[in-house]
């Protein structure tokens, strides 16, 4: 069995979401204040995840799994997780999209990541600047983002990827500056389209800096070459200045790869997503929790990425953006 979609598009990536709280509240994603989280009851266990992990893998064709939220290093059982799903069979890719905060340091988390099986991570940051991280984040730890990303290199969680999504007028001054300093050290900036998933729903179209004005802005600075093969990736990516270094542009919402897409979503309540901007979600935890038998819930899981949608629409006239805000969702 494989998760094929009635587009014949098959679904090999799985992302699945470990909590939908943060220690950040980056303004495109939360609200500064507010936001219930999800009651504990409704969370799947850290042996729940496993199950539908394995059955993903086991029987579903699943070959990547990103772990992620929310920020998924505030789970407390994630290294033992990791670690478990690291001994699947067949093994799956294994990597980890987190803010970075809680990887350096004397309890610093990637080290013990690295030694559980963990592949490779994705970090996210916008802004070198302090002042404005604290502005964008509403906390005041670039510091320790920046000390998370050098212990997720020395930990050999590389390549290291740094996600960074530019908001107009408060740090899209910073594309180039961002990727110099990254290709200084070795790590793959890739920037991010703002996407409609803040829970305060405060994204405007016109105010999204686009991947066109990004490419422009570096374009301005650096040669760019662009790279073939991108396949499945949402990024297309370039080299830079004819050298081994790259950077991404993922247009998310002004150049689609739906039609390329390989991903489904498991949320930390146990729904299975077929996109960010869905606004269906099958329930796995339900019948899981009721004695459900692997078989069964392969075929829920089968059926439901069998009805994904063509695409996300965020373009079409009836849009609606999805009521689960990103953190909730799973990035
Ligand atoms: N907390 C982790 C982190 O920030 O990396 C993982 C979860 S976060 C939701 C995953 C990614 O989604 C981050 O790179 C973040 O920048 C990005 N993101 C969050 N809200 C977004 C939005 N509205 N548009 C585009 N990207 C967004
Ligand atoms: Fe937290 Fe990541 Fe959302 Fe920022 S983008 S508030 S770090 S979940």
């Amino acid at each position: 069995m494989r998760l094929t979609d009635s587009y014949g598009r098959v679904a090999t990536d799985l992302r699945v979401s470990l909590t939908d709280r943060c220690n950040l509240r980056c303004a495109y994603c939360m609200p500064a204040d507010g936001l219930d989280w999800l009651p504990g009851p409704l969370l799947l266990t850290d042996d729940e995840i496993l199950r539908l992990v394995t059955i993903a893998v086991a029987r579903l064709g699943v070959t990547e799994i990103r772990l992620t939220g929310g920020e998924p290093t505030l789970r407390p059982g994630l290294v033992r997780l990791v670690e478990r799903m690291a001994a699947l069979s067949p093994r799956p890719e294994l990597s980890l999209t987190t803010n970075g905060l809680r990887l350096a340091g004397r309890a610093g988390l990637a080290g013990p990541l690295a030694a559980a099986g963990l592949d490779r991570v994705n970090i996210s940051l916008d802004t070198l600047r302090p002042e404005r991280f604290a502005r964008i984040t509403r906390r005041d730890r670039l510091a320790d983002v920046l000390a998370g990303l050098a212990a997720a290199a020395d930990a050999g969680l590389g390549p290291v990827k740094v996600n960074a999504v530019l908001l107009r007028g408060r740090n899209d001054d910073e594309a180039a500056p961002l990727l110099r300093w990254c290709l200084a050290r070795g790590y793959q900036l890739r920037f991010i389209e703002q996407m409609p998933l803040d829970a305060q729903h405060g994204w405007r179209r016109a105010e999204m800096v686009t991947a066109g004005e990004i490419l422009a802005r570096l374009a301005a600075e650096f040669a760019l070459t662009p790279l073939p093969g991108r396949g499945s990736a949402p990024a297309e990516l370039f080299a830079v200045d004819g050298g081994s270094g790259t950077v991404g542009v993922i247009g998310s919402v002004s150049a689609p790869f739906c039609a390329a897409c390989d991903r489904v979503r498991l949320t930390a309540d146990g729904q299975v997503r077929n996109c960010l901007f869905a606004r269906e979600e099958s329930d796995l935890r339900g019948p899981l929790r009721a004695g459900a038998t692997d078989d069964d819930l392969a075929d829920r899981w089968v059926r439901a990425v069998w009805g994904k949608h063509a695409g996300h629409g965020i373009d079409a006239p009836g849009f609606h953006q999805p009521d689960r805000p990103m953190s909730a969702i799973g990035g």
